[in-house]
């Protein structure tokens, strides 16, 4: 199946858009459920291990597709080639059995503990291209932010700084906020930030460690973590569920897709 990618893979500069997706193989099942050993992942190379047999051409691109250049590509991409395995994994199902319906997710309700399944409308997903956000208004696809107040702690000489530029996550950014989140949710959150960040006084792409963003004012923090979540492009995250038992909301966002719907037999 063919898909055109919500940026797009940056490779020697020239941008590809578009991706052959490739079926889960029993191969690369065997090796996702080996590094899962269960329902609770213990590494996330597994998520590496689906795009591997997920990407299977980028068109226009002769190269061989390497490790490295999964790692360096887009997360939200990644994800929504990740979403296409899902939807072709169903599509499959269907033509064999049609009486398959629709997807669902298991969550535990945080007000009455009470975990039901959602069924979920995978094809039906919405996603938003880089062009529709303030993303893609520049050619680097970052976009410009103004702290409340200049910072002096960025170099030796103290010099103030108050400018700077936000850019996507890499595959790479998001399985390590990922590993991290799972043992640390409010250090991920900053680490998060730090690696949106492409551009802050002296410091460029991955060079912004937590420890530059703890001294910000709260408020800061939380105005770059809005700008990233309201103009990240790729799938549009999900409406919360009501609660069938008692009717309070619940949140189905995030959806792993790998354990969710790639891995788990139905
Ligand atoms: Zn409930």
């Amino acid at each position: 199946m063919r898909i055109t990618l919500p940026v797009g893979i940056i490779l020697d500069g020239q941008r590809y858009r578009e991706v052959e997706v490739g079926y889960l193989t029993g191969h690369a099942l065997k090796s996702m459920r080996a590094a899962i050993g269960g329902r609770r992942p213990q590494g996330l190379d597994h998520y590496l291990d689906a795009l591997k047999v997920g990407i299977k051409g980028i068109v226009g691109y002769e190269g061989t597709i390497t490790p490295e250049i999964i790692k360096n590509m887009f997360w939200v991409d990644a994800e929504y080639i990740l979403h296409s395995m899902a939807v072709m994994e169903l599509e499959a199902l269907r033509d064999i059995d049609p009486s398959v319906g629709e997807p669902t997710i298991s969550r535990t309700c945080p007000s009455c503990g009470h975990t039901s399944d959602f069924p979920v409308d995978l094809a039906g997903r919405a996603v938003r291209m880089v062009e529709e956000t303030k993303f893609g208004e520049s050619s680097d696809f970052t976009i410009p932010f103004k702290l409340s107040q200049p910072i002096d702690w960025l170099d030796p000489e103290k010099t103030p700084y108050q400018e700077g530029r936000l850019g996507l996550h890499t595959v790479g950014d998001f399985l390590e906020i990922a590993r991290r989140a799972a043992r640390n949710v409010g250090e991920a959150t900053l680490y998060s930030i730090c690696r949106a960040i492409v551009e802050l006084g002296p410091k460029g792409r991955g060079e912004i460690d937590p420890a530059d963003l703890e001294p910000l004012p709260a408020v800061d923090i939380k105005r770059l973590e809005r700008l990233y979540n309201d103009n990240e492009p790729g799938l549009l995250p999900l409406e919360p569920a009501e609660c069938p038992n008692c009717g309070n909301e619940v949140n189905l966002n995030p959806i792993d897709y790998v354990l969710d719907f790639l891995l788990v037999s139905r």
